[in-house]
C-alpha cells in the first residue's frame, strides 16, 4: 500500500520496481540516505531534511553520479511521500541508482534514477535498547580502504562490510558491531557513530574513518550547549572498556546506550546519566519541543 516517489512521480508501492539488470544492483554504485520524520504538535516533521539531502548529493558527487533533479525537488519528494502516505512518523529512504541501459564496469551513459520511499519503523533495534543499552562486539571486519577514502559518501557499496559485521555480531550473541579502521582505531558501528564519556568529557572518533553523521553533529552541538566538552580524536577499544559511558548515534539508532563491549561491562553496565540526559534533549529536539 501507499506510494513511492520514483523519477518525479508518485507511483503505487507495488509498481516501484527495477529491472534485474539494474546496474547498481550488480556493482553497488548507488547512494542513499536514511531520514526520519517525527510526530510533533504540528504534524510530522522531517528532522534535518536539508542536511540529509545535501549529504545525498555529496555522496552522489563523490561517486561521480549526476542526480538529474534539483535539491528542492528531492526535499519536496520527501515531504510528499510522508504526506501522501499519511504517515504520523516515518523512516525515509531516498535512493540514487544507475539504470539497466548497460552492463559491465565500462558501461557509459547510464541513466541515474531517484526513488524516495517512506514507511513506519517504530524501533530500529529492540524496543528496550534505548533504555537498557546494548551489547556490542568488536568486529573482525574493518571499515576497509575504499570505505575510508570514500567515507563521506553514504553509498550502497560500503554496506557489505556493515552487514557482514552486524551479522557476525548478532550470531555471536551481541546486538551491534563496532568496526575498527585499518590501523585498529575505533571507526563506528554498522550504521551508527560512536561516543564514549569519561570524566564528563565526550569523545568521538574524528571524521577520517566514519560517516559524517547528522545525529553525531547534533549530539556534539547539544552536549556543548549544555557545557560538556567534546573531543574528536582517534580512540582505541580499551578506552571504551574503561569509559564511564558509551553510546551510538544515528538516524535509526537515535541515541542508543552501550552497556557492554566484548564482554567488558562499560561503567555501571546500564544507560549512564549523561547519555540519558542527551537522549532526552535529542528526543525533545526531534519532536519539536526544543528551540534550536
Ligand atoms: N555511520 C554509518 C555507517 C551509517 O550508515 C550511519 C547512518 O546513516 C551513521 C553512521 C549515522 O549517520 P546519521 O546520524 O546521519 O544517520
Amino acid at each position: 500500500d501507499g506510494v513511492i516517489w520514483l523519477d518525479g512521480k508518485l507511483v503505487p508501492w507495488r509498481d516501484a520496481k527495477v529491472h534485474v539488470l539494474t546496474h547498481s544492483l550488480h556493482y553497488g554504485m548507488g547512494v542513499f540516505e536514511g531520514v526520519r520524520a517525527y510526530e510533533t504538535d504540528k504534524g510530522p516533521a522531517i528532522f534535518r531534511l536539508r542536511e540529509h539531502t545535501d549529504r545525498l548529493f555529496n555522496s552522489a558527487h563523490i561517486l561521480n553520479m549526476k542526480v538529474p533533479y534539483a535539491k528542492d525537488v528531492i526535499n519536496q519528494a520527501q515531504i510528499d511521500v510522508v504526506r501522501e502516505n499519511k504517515l504520523p512518523h516515518a523512516y525515509l529512504r531516498p535512493l540514487v541508482f544507475y539504470g539497466s541501459e548497460g552492463m559491465g564496469l565500462r558501461a557509459a551513459g547510464l541513466n541515474v534514477h531517484v526513488a524516495v520511499a517512506a514507511w513506519e519503523w517504530p524501533s530500529y533495534m529492540s524496543p528496550e535498547a534505548l533504555e537498557l543499552g546494548i551489547k556490542v562486539r568488536t568486529s573482525s571486519y574493518t571499515r576497509h580502504h575504499v570505505n575510508i577514502t570514500m567515507c563521506k559518501a553514504k553509498s550502497s557499496g560500503s554496506y557489505m562490510n556493515s552487514m557482514l559485521a552486524l551479522n557476525e555480531a548478532l550470531s555471536g550473541g551481541a546486538d551491534e558491531a563496532l568496526l575498527l579502521d585499518n590501523e585498529g582505531y575505533v571507526a563506528e558501528g554498522s550504521g551508527e557513530n560512536v561516543f564514549l564519556i569519561r570524566d564528563k568529557v565526550l569523545y568521538t572518533p574524528e571524521l577520517t574513518s566514519c560517516l559524517d553523521g547528522i545525529t553525531r553533529k547534533t549530539i556534539i552541538q547539544l552536549a556543548e550547549e549544555r557545557g560538556y566538552k567534546v573531543r574528536e580524536k582517534r580512540l582505541t577499544r580499551d578506552e571504551f572498556y574503561i569509559a564511564d559511558e558509551a553510546f551510538f548515534t544515528g538516524t535509526a539508532a537515535e541515541v542508543t546506550p552501550i552497556r557492554e563491549l566484548d564482554g567488558r561491562i562499560i561503567g555501571e553496565g546500564k544507560r549512564g546519566p549523561i547519555t540519558e540526559q542527551l537522549q532526552a534533549v535529542y528526543f525533545d529536539l526531534v519532536r519539536g519541543k526544543l528551540d534550536e
